[in-house]
């Protein structure tokens, strides 16, 4: 799968669409972060110019927003960001995850 032909996740019975920011709408679509997750519209938006490992990792990232938010677990955006990074990492390595374009 090319991860970035992804137009949206499924959480929790739910549709989150995925946008696509090109680098020069990241000032004004992502307030200069690389990615965020928006609840009004049910939309995660994404910097198009990350690696795809990145994009992964960072894709993951605003699902555990989503499903902290759901679970009302309250994470710590660290612990969100060190979470995003250990369940990428058992994924790629053990259940033939592969975001390589093919
Ligand atoms: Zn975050």
């Amino acid at each position: 799968m090319n991860i970035k032909n992804i137009k949206s996740l499924r959480i929790f019975g739910q549709r989150w669409g995925v946008i696509w920011v090109t680098p020069d709408k990241q000032e004004s679509l992502l307030d200069n972060q690389i990615a965020k997750s928006c609840n009004y519209e049910n939309n995660i938006y994404i910097l198009n110019s990350l690696s795809d490992d990145k994009t992964f990792e960072v894709l993951l990232h605003e699902a555990i927003h989503v499903v902290d938010e759901d679970l009302r677990l309250g994470l710590a955006e660290s612990a969100v960001n060190r979470l995003s990074i250990g369940i990428a990492s058992v994924l790629l390595d053990n259940f033939n995850v592969n975001v390589k374009e093919k």
